[in-house]
């Protein structure tokens, strides 16, 4: 779980450090599209669909290595992958094929209202096939999950609604942040959860 959840969210994560070490910029600028106050000037590294291929072969590499699981390993590689079709569909036209190339974007962005019916409408899905998929094994299953869902839609509120961020390092530090909790804490959960097998329960 750890794993499949780090994959779509790989390119978010490499991007604060990568902003930290001034490798990527991103500037603050409320009204860039009516849905984020971010300005992503230059992030060749983390998101050009060149750079997400190799990142998504190297991680799905170590994952086959340590688990050797081909299923998990493919899943893994189109997880990571999918972080660019899908900025692709709500950026506007920043999102680089190559790390110096044409940058592309179908702005979504742009209306608020079609930004959270999507977002809203897979994040459901997400949860709803998660829980198809699993039945919780105990409370921990059940309730740390529940505290989850509830923390991602309060975070998500937060971002969709709250002030823009004061400064770079304050974008940085609070996606690492987010890292370090949101990652555990699903392999936590989803220890306390079995496949759910072929009967309906
Ligand atoms: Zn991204």
């Amino acid at each position: 779980m750890a794993a499949l959840l780090t994959a779509p969210m790989l390119a978010d994560l490499l991007w604060p450090v990568f902003l930290l070490a001034g490798w990527e910029q991103v500037r603050i600028d409320p009204g860039n599209t009516r849905f984020t106050p971010l300005d992503f000037v230059s992030y060749p590294w983390s998101h050009s669909l060149l750079m997400l291929a190799l990142w998504a072969t190297a991680f799905a590499g170590v994952y086959l290595a340590a688990v050797r699981y081909w299923p998990g390993a493919i899943a893994i590689w189109f997880g990571v992958v999918s972080h660019w079709v899908l900025d692709w569909v709500t950026h506007r036209p920043d999102m680089p094929l190559l790390p110096d190339g044409a940058r592309y974007g179908l702005g979504l962005w742009n209306s608020v209202a079609g930004t959270i019916m999507v977002e809203v409408a897979m994040f459901a899905a997400g949860v709803w096939i998660y829980l198809r998929a699993t039945r919780a094994e105990d409370r921990i299953g059940r309730w740390a999950l529940a505290a989850y869902v509830i923390l991602l839609m309060i975070g998500y509120a937060g971002n969709a609604f709250g002030a823009p961020p004061d400064n770079v390092s304050q974008i940085a530090w609070s996606g690492i942040l987010a890292a370090v909790i949101l990652i555990p804490w699903a392999w936590w959960f989803d220890r306390h959860r079995a496949a759910a097998g072929d009967k309906n329960r």
